[in-house]
């Protein structure tokens, strides 16, 4: 086996860990912060506990899978229900609906409350399942880079039904083709966010990602979100992974083109192989200073950033479950403000998520933790400070209309976090949640590859990386790149 570092006890990272500590390498990872997880942390306030980061959970068969490469039972270490109910929309004009897991009944949910003709929806479901099939097999777990991924019998059958795929026109332009009410368009327009794109940019390829839940199925991880870094950083640790907290990497040593080792404050440390799950942009910019930059990868538009108040509400609304999203009026003005202007629309989409009704422990009797969050640009200097004064104030003003009550006075504890906080804890250049966007076609194939084309014995894995972010996609990363570590 080789000496490997691992940089950044992301969820990649850990991730990356298990695999290479199942390959029979010795592996040690370093971390700038004292814990692990990254983005997927939690915090405490007062009785209150919140997932802080990712609150949605798809593919939970990407967490198991490496329990079972262990050769572990996962429902020892990590159990998850899934969900009935995925999401719960309200309209600014009044309406609201639940989306079921279940495609029938949301179907005929839409027909009830939207007037949507239910076989408009069902066949909508089935377009989003036609290009999951066809093309995670091929984006989410293969090399771009490789000559044999272009090359297999599943590339074959892709070239096939490229037509099908829909890149020549945008997400809002297939919705609304689709469907009759511009509400159910919004609804599904809505997926884009899922990478942090604008549906009124990406192509309509990204129509994939409804198949997450309502094909594939939406989960709620019993413990909470962070549980999943718990139960896998303690799987990397039973395989022998030793980590190192509060130990940033400063430089990634390189000799005649080849990866050497890291450099901490502590000094050198010597390892066969680096593993990089530290946002590329930032690697690239302070890790390795000296090297030729791949600029063009570097400079790829990013997804949009996060503004999250953490609210503890000394109250419990019966019509509010464990997702909940509270539609803009205006959804193109709202990703113009994000994607164009960079800055925050005064009408934005609001959602809360509410761990507490799934998990009762998370709030004091009779309250809710309320995750309330909107979509926002990457960091480039916005003056934060007033741009969240005003958000603040216009969601309470929106969130007390549809809700019905002065929702101000019910926080009792808050919390928050921005795009410039979630830059200083995880180095994600400029605070974008998920590394590149997706606003156009070529996207997948401007993303960093899994290793090094110029330094040898270097490789990436992360969200910010090919195939891209989230959890399912940054857990795919680690494995495209243990796949290819030679
Ligand atoms: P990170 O979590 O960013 O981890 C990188 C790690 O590297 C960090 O721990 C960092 O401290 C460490 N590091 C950086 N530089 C150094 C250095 N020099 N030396 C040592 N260590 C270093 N995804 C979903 O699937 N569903 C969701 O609902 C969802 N919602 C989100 C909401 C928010 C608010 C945020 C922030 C993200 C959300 N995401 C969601 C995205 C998801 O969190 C990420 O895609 C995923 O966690 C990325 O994991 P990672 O391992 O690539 O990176």
């Amino acid at each position: 086996g080789k000496t490997v570092i691992v940089i950044g006890a992301g969820i990649a990272g850990i991730a990356s860990a298990i695999r290479l500590a199942k390959q029979g390498h010795t592996v040690s990872v370093f971390e700038a912060n004292s814990y692990p997880g990254g983005k997927l942390t939690e915090l405490k306030l007062g009785g209150y506990r919140f997932d802080a980061g990712p609150s949605l959970f798809t593919l939970p068969q990407a967490v198991e899978s490496l329990f079972e490469l262990a050769g572990e039972d996962p429902a020892d270490h990590f159990e998850y229900v899934k969900l009935e109910k995925t999401c719960n929309y309200f309209y600014p004009s009044g309406e609201s609906l639940t989306a079921w897991s279940d495609n029938q009944r949301f179907a005929e949910e839409l027909a009830n409350k939207l007037g949507e003709p239910k076989e408009y929806t069902l066949n909508a479901l089935k377009q989003s399942a036609f290009l999951y099939n066809n093309l995670a097999p091929l984006f989410m777990e293969k090399s771009l880079h490789k000559a044999s991924t272009w090359l297999g019998s599943k590339a074959f059958s892709a070239y096939t039904k490229l037509h099908k795929f829909n890149f020549n026109k945008t997400m809002n332009e297939a919705n609304n083709a689709r469907f009759k009410n511009e509400k159910t368009a919004q609804l599904f327009n809505r997926y884009a966010t899922y990478n942090g794109s604008d549906p009124y940019q990406t192509p309509a390829t990204l129509n994939i990602i409804p198949h997450l839940e309502f094909g594939l199925g939406a989960y709620f991880p019993k413990k909470g979100m962070h549980d999943i870094t718990m139960s896998l950083y303690q799987l990397a640790e039973r395989l022998g992974v030793h980590f190192y907290f509060n130990s940033p990497a400063k430089t990634i040593v390189t000799h005649n083109g080849i990866a050497k080792g890291i450099n901490t404050g502590m000094g050198f440390h010597k390892a066969d192989r680096v593993v990089c799950n530290m946002d590329m942009v930032a690697a690239y910019k302070k890790l390795l200073k000296g090297e030729s930059q791949p600029k063009k990868l570097l400079n790829q538009p990013k997804s949009s950033s996060a503004l999250i108040f953490y609210w503890g509400i000394k109250k419990q609304f019966p019509q509010l479950d464990l997702h909940n999203i509270f539609f803009s009026a205006d959804y193109k003005a709202e990703f113009d403000h994000i994607f164009k202007k960079k800055t925050v629309f005064d009408d934005p989409t609001v959602y809360i998520n509410i761990t507490s009704t799934h998990k009762a422990d998370d709030a004091p009797e009779g309250c809710q933790n309320w995750f309330t969050m909107i979509n926002v640009p990457h960091n480039e200097g916005q003056d934060w400070d007033g741009l969240i004064k005003e958000a603040r104030a216009n969601i309470l003003t929106k969130l007390s209309k549809i809700l019905g009550e002065d929702i101000e006075p019910l926080i009792e504890v808050e919390d928050l976090l921005d795009p410039r906080l979630i830059e200083q804890r995880t180095s994600s250049f400029g605070g974008a949640l998920y590394g590149n966007s997706s606003n156009n076609k070529f996207a997948a194939f401007l993303r960093h590859p899994n290793f090094s084309k110029r330094i040898k014995h270097l490789y990436f894995c992360g969200g910010s990386v090919h195939p891209g972010g989230g959890i399912p996609l940054a857990l795919a990363s680690a494995k495209i790149m243990t796949d290819n570590f030679r």
